[in-house]
């Protein structure tokens, strides 16, 4: 049976040219960027190239451009290298809606003094800029909104929301892991201090990532050590991960254009069709400012898990809004934050596309879900059929 993969907000095929450029950078180019002999210098060339790469991916300076090990860290080192940087002050404002990586990160430094302030979203995923503008103060060390989410697939206003963070100069970070590859970025002329990105959601490898650092804006190594990154990011780099983040960054502007509006297309296929023959199925999210690639779609009085289950049979891989974790099913924080009815937070599903997604597979999902959704209402001890 063929896969037919939709989950690619959750991980990204690796493209075939990221993985021919990574490939001699294991046992032909080994060297260690950092030694003085030419050996090594040839693989240091590579790194120079790969931060090329990405900078003009986000329109940036390549100087600023901060190899990592992944979105996750990425987030940890901007939002507590900015506190670190800045130990006079003391509070947070962040999402209800962000990833783990920052939600977790911003909880865990509550439990050790910090204030932290959560926006809340409305039913369409968005924020309240005026809920902001009021807890912006002195005491702000930085604001950290991602720029789309990853369940909805919502994009942030994050012009507006940086020019607000510049005029009470606060530092801002945000988490733009779905949005790069996805979106256009030019952040020379841009209110953003701080972005994170991952290499395996551009279809990169897993394992690498960047955190955009602006010029100027002052931030304190959370791990120590040699002197990489210019004294930013300690430790040997990840020399196959960083060429081939690289690799995937130039491909991701070279095909961002045309394969965005094809993917959309396809994604809008998928939506209407599953709106038009599943009864009780809404979209979660804003649906004009949202990524190309994502659709959230609750099914009412149904399981996700059961969806995804029975998806699972015909190959299909997609998500669902809630985490099966210690036994106990939680729907989505994120679809919580909106206000989603919990019986139909329950039974959502995220289909997220990629350029690798071709009209058959969606043709052949269009196909199933309905079989899928009417054999779980039969089911279902909260609806007669
Ligand atoms: C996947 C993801 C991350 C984490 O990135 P990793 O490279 O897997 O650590 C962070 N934020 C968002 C929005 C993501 O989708």
């Amino acid at each position: 049976m063929k896969t037919i993969y939709l989950d690619n907000n959750a991980t990204t095929r690796v493209a075939d040219e990221v993985f021919a450029e990574m490939q001699p950078l294991f046992c032909e180019f080994y060297g260690n960027p950092s030694s003085m002999h030419s050996f090594g210098g040839r693989v240091e060339k590579k790194i120079i190239q790969a931060r090329h790469q990405a900078a003009a991916l986000l329109g940036c300076e390549p100087a600023e451009i901060v190899f990592t090990s992944g979105g996750t860290e990425s987030d940890n080192a901007a939002i507590k290298g900015i506190l670190a940087a800045n130990p006079a002050k003391r509070k947070i404002i962040t999402t209800r809606v962000e990833h783990p990586a920052v939600l977790t990160t911003c909880r865990e430094l509550e439990r050790h003094g910090y204030i932290v302030y959560e926006l809340a979203v409305d039913s369409r995923g968005q924020i309240d800029i005026d809920e902001l503008r009021r807890n912006l103060d002195d005491n702000t060390a930085v604001v950290s909104i991602m720029w789309a989410n990853n369940e909805t697939g919502v994009i942030f206003p994050i012009e507006q929301i940086g020019g607000l963070c510049r005029s009470y100069g606060v530092p801002f970070h945000s988490d733009a892991v779905q949005a790069v590859g996805k979106i256009p970025f030019n952040l020379s002329n841009f209110p953003v201090d701080m972005i994170s990105l991952s290499g395996h959601k551009l279809h990169g490898p897993k394992g690498v990532g960047v955190l955009y650092v602006r010029k100027g804006t002052k931030i304190v190594p959370f791990m120590f050590g040699g002197h990489q990154e210019s004294g930013r990011r300690a430790g040997t780099e990840n020399v196959p991960g960083i060429v081939g983040l690289g690799k995937a960054c130039e491909l991701a502007m070279k095909n961002m254009q045309h394969e965005n509006s094809r993917v959309k297309l396809l994604r809008d296929k998928l939506e209407n069709a599953i709106l038009k023959t599943c009864p009780n199925a809404t979209i979660n999210g804003d649906k004009v400012n949202r990524l190309p690639n994502t659709t959230n779609i609750s099914f009412e009085f149904i399981e996700g898990e059961a969806i995804l289950m029975l998806l699972d049979q015909y190959g299909i891989c997609a998500s669902s809004g809630s985490a099966c974790s210690s036994g106990s099913l939680e729907p989505s924080h994120v679809l919580r934050a909106m206000g989603v009815p919990f019986t139909a937070a329950h039974g959502s599903i995220r289909f997220s596309l990629s350029i690798y997604n071709t009209e058959q597979e969606i043709d052949f999902v269009i196909e199933k879900m309905p079989i899928i959704v009417n054999r779980l209402r039969q089911l279902s001890p909260f609806v007669k059929v």
